[in-house]
């Protein structure tokens, strides 16, 4: 199993990260955890395409996670993938369907490439056959607690505690080749994701509050610091620990300094805070 953080940032416009984004390589298997703003040229940065995927997986639909969704499916489409895995919490079909539908809000562009001729002969030059079939992406519907079997990999969830009652938040768990990867999405503390983390070669968590920022209590709740998030991965016996989801106020070298030393002052395992294009090998 093959780990490369494409987005490691939050919503914030911020050169040095994208929006949330992962993707996982197994066997012939490229699955994408999230896609936030940005990760689409990230991806293609890190030597693949959005064609490449075959699977999206999306732990909660905030824009972070999402905002570059259509230009996946559309470049995937332009490359000739017509459809991808694409799983999620609802209302991701409605979404789709706002973007991609017959009504939706690329159909003019949709309608342009696939019946203006000039664009028909482009398509048939590069290998493409008539009629063109317009994106299809084939979308699954998901609750918290949802299963899926891939080919040599398997991943499980469990709510996040996050955004609710507006959005449906997730954590995830792929296990392959006798390894694990706990993603935990967007989340708070909870007995159910560190459930999820027991034992995890890997844990990739949100850190979205540094330890001195504690003046909102309700804030502080919902967003574990780097201290917290230790301590709950030495609990739940996690080989290797990555924080993510940087906000530019605090990614600077003193930022990342103290947010480290605050992960391995509660963690004594291997911790790192997450780079967009860093790769993991399991
Ligand atoms: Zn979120």
């Amino acid at each position: 199993m093959k780990i490369t953080f494409l987005g490691t940032g939050s919503p914030e416009s911020h050169a040095r990260r994208a929006s949330s984004g992962y993707l996982v390589e197994v066997g012939t298997d490229k699955i994408l955890l999230d896609c936030g703003g940005g990760v689409v040229s990230r991806l293609i940065e890190s030597g693949r395409l959005p064609s490449d995927v075959t699977h999206l997986f999306f732990t909660h639909l905030h824009t972070d996670h999402m905002m570059d969704y259509g230009r996946l499916i559309h470049a995937a489409w332009d490359e000739g993938r017509v459809s991808m895995k694409v799983i999620g919490p609802a209302p991701i079909a409605s979404i789709t369907e706002k973007l991609f539908g017959k009504d939706g809000v690329l159909s003019t562009d949709l309608h342009a490439r696939t019946e203006n001729q000039g664009s028909q002969e482009v398509w048939l030059a590069r290998g493409g056959t008539l009629p063109r079939p317009w994106p299809s992406p084939e979308i699954s519907e998901v609750e918290p607690g949802f299963y899926y079997e891939g080919n040599g990999w398997k991943l499980t969830s469990c709510s996040a505690p996050h955004a609710q009652p507006w959005l449906t938040c997730m954590a995830f768990r792929i296990e392959a080749e006798g390894k694990s990867f706990v993603y935990s999405g967007d989340s708070a503390l909870s007995a159910e994701v560190e459930e999820l983390c027991k034992d995890a070669d890997v844990l990739l968590h949100w850190c979205y509050r540094m330890k001195e920022e504690t003046s909102n209590t309700f804030i502080a709740s919902m967003s574990p610091s780097p201290d917290q998030i230790g301590e709950m991965a030495e609990r739940a016996g996690v080989r290797q620990l990555f924080i993510t989801h940087m906000r530019k106020k605090t990614d600077t070298e003193k930022g990342r300094a103290k947010a480290l030393a605050d992960v391995k002052s509660t963690f004594t395992r291997e911790a790192k805070i997450a780079e967009d294009l860093d790769m993991v090998k399991l």
